[in-house]
């Protein structure tokens, strides 16, 4: 390709609604262009690197038995109610009707019209294991786009479904896009974990979420880090260690209210008070699905989420604000404790164990000391509700845990019935018995990781891509058009990268060298190759790997050179697969 043809419209300036460096860099290097809120165009050299993923995707899909399909974006309302996900998904689903006042809506995810695909034309046991998957735009209507690639409301996913006979070959079919999956982020470059993640209502220990570590990832990552244990989680679905009995319990104390004036939060309680933030239990208040409930859990702990979630069974849990907790309990934040509280109250299982507790006092300016579980308050559910902590040990060895950053970019899933058994998908078995299909779902965030290796890979200068993601391998500076010798020298090696099938860009514009070498960096194509007064003077030009060192290069040997780096470096990174 040559720059002088191409829409490559980059930046000099920072954007200011960029926050991270991906959004800033692919504005800047002219890879994307942003058409409302979490809506994004992508030029051409944004597509080719989106490209780069996809055909990594298929090719590992393929290889490991999945068929490409391509889903309508559109869906009829009919299958979401089916499934019952039409009044659970929430506002990120785009609900329209069309002319005939049909309700529909925009596919942020394809369980229901595969589902529906799979039962109407799959009847018997001899069509199965069954694995289907497509590479497509999705929908979803996002509460905060931001970020650029990271989080659209319009952004690009494969997305896989299996259908298997029985536990025992969704289980098998799982393993294998696992295994797949290890090879996709491998082979795009990228350093990842797969992390055990929250199933859910579902349950069960089949899901996995592919990480690509980064400082800048919304999601925190649980890691064991001793030697051959290799635990991993989400925090959100990392075990809090199960509390151990109080070794000595300890007699219950007289409860005993204290003032303690404008003492609102934990850290100045327990400083007014001269005890141990673990000495003191927390009462949160939660709005779950609109419904108020109360958390307790110890003072030096915090609430997750997605376990109180899974616990009470909503579709939604936030944190009440300061109104909503006065409204649902009569008393001011700060003070509220669990005595004689009237919502439903549940705890983490540490609270279980604690004796003499600092608890609010239920009116403003007091607490209680040596409150009791029982004796003082009640609690209708007990669970592991809370975050695990830097102070918490690995659940499956003891072993010190560390907390990295991630950026999720795939998500493995086993369904197991909950759909088949939903839309009434079956199949008819040996025996002519009909039985429900064992399905699992895949997805990847085709134009998230393109993101996401930026956030990786990247330094003041731009871009650095990883070789194989990379929109062009080769960029072959010529740095003076008007220069017959110089413009020879840069064609011919432009061309013998070209006849050897290699994606190289020449910056033949009629620009300031300066200009040339920052573009260059910018895009963060892998290989730059300059042409200019080096060449004139001994022959030579210079090859330099992007944030590497440079190079003098015959002339004669430079497209050999370079095709070789190229090769090594690919199979390398596919055979590590
Ligand atoms: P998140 O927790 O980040 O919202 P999710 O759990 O909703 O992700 P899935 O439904 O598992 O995501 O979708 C599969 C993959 O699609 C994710 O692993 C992610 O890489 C990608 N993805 C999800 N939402 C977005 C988005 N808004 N923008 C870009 N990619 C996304
Ligand atoms: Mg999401």
């Amino acid at each position: 390709m040559r720059y002088s043809q191409m829409l490559l419209p980059t930046l000099k300036e920072n954007p200011s609604e960029a926050e991270v460096a991906s959004h800033r860099l692919l504005l800047r290097g002219g890879f994307i262009r942003r058409l409302t809120a979490g809506v994004y165009a992508y030029l051409p050299l944004g597509l080719a690197t989106i490209r780069k993923v996809e055909q990594i995707v298929r090719e590992e899909m393929n290889r490991a038995g999945a068929q490409e399909v391509l889903l309508p974006i559109v869906q009829p309302a009919d299958l979401w109610i089916e499934s019952g996900r039409w009044t659970k998904y929430g506002p990120e689903l785009l609900r329209f009707k069309d002319r005939h006042n049909r309700e529909s809506c925009l596919g942020p995810t394809h369980e229901e019209v595969i589902t529906d695909l799979v039962r109407m034309n799959v009847h018997s046991y001899r069509n199965l294991p069954l694995n289907l998957y497509q590479i497509q735009t999705k929908f979803r209507d996002e509460i905060r786009p931001r970020f650029g690639l990271m989080r659209g409301r319009e952004f690009i996913m494969k997305d896989g479904y299996s259908f298997d006979l029985a536990e025992e070959g969704a289980n098998l079919t799982y393993q294998k896009m696992y295994d797949a999956y290890h090879r996709i982020f491998a082979r795009c470059g990228l350093a990842f974990r797969a992390v055990e993640a929250d199933t859910g209502t579902i349950g069960g220990s089949f899901s996995h979420e592919f990480m690509v570590l980064a400082a800048t990832g919304e999601d925190t990552i649980v890691i064991c880090r001793a030697a051959g244990c290799g635990y991993a989680a989400n925090l959100e679905k990392a075990a809090g260690p199960a509390s151990e009995a109080p070794k000595e319990p300890a007699d219950m104390l007289p409860l005993e209210k204290v003032e303690t004036p404008g003492q609102r939060k934990v850290a100045a309680v327990i400083a007014f008070l001269g005890i141990a933030p673990s000495q003191l239990v927390k009462t949160m208040v939660y709005l779950a699905d609109g419904k108020p409930v109360a958390v307790l859990v110890r003072g030096d702990h915090e609430v997750q989420d997605v376990k109180l979630k899974n616990l009470l069974g909503a579709v939604d849990v936030v944190l009440a604000d300061d109104q909503q907790i006065f409204e649902a309990t009569g008393v001011p934040s700060g003070y509220l404790g669990p005595v004689g509280l009237k919502i439903l109250v549940v705890a983490d299982r540490e609270v279980a164990v604690m004796r003499n507790v600092v608890i609010g006092g239920g009116e403003k300016n007091y607490h209680f000391r040596n409150a009791n579980l029982e004796r003082d308050f009640r609690v209708e559910k007990f669970a592991d509700l809370r975050q695990v902590t830097a102070t918490d040990r690995c659940p499956c060895c003891g072993g010190e845990l560390e907390f990295p950053k991630g950026i999720e970019v795939g998500h493995i899933f086993k369904l197991g019935t909950s759909y088949s058994q939903a839309m009434k998908a079956t199949y008819l078995d040996k025996d002519g018995q009909e039985k429900f299909f064992v399905m699992g779902c895949y997805g990847i965030g085709v134009s998230r990781i393109v993101a996401a290796a930026i956030e990786q890979n990247h330094d003041q200068d731009g871009i650095i891509f990883p070789l194989p993601l990379a929109p062009f391998k080769v960029v072959v500076l010529n740095l003076s058009p008007n220069d017959e010798k110089i413009s020879g020298a840069a064609e011919a090696i432009y061309q013998g990268l070209l006849a050897a099938g290699t994606e190289v860009l020449i910056d033949d514009r009629d620009e300031r060298p300066g200009s040339k070498f920052k573009d260059a960096d910018l895009v963060g194509i892998p290989f730059r190759v300059t042409v200019g007064k080096g060449f004139t003077a001994d022959g030579t030009v210079e090859v330099r790997r992007r944030a590497g060192a440079t190079v003098a290069v015959p002339l004669a040997d430079t497209v050999a050179l370079i095709l070789a780096e190229i090769d090594r470096e690919m199979s390398a990174l596919a055979g590590q697969s």
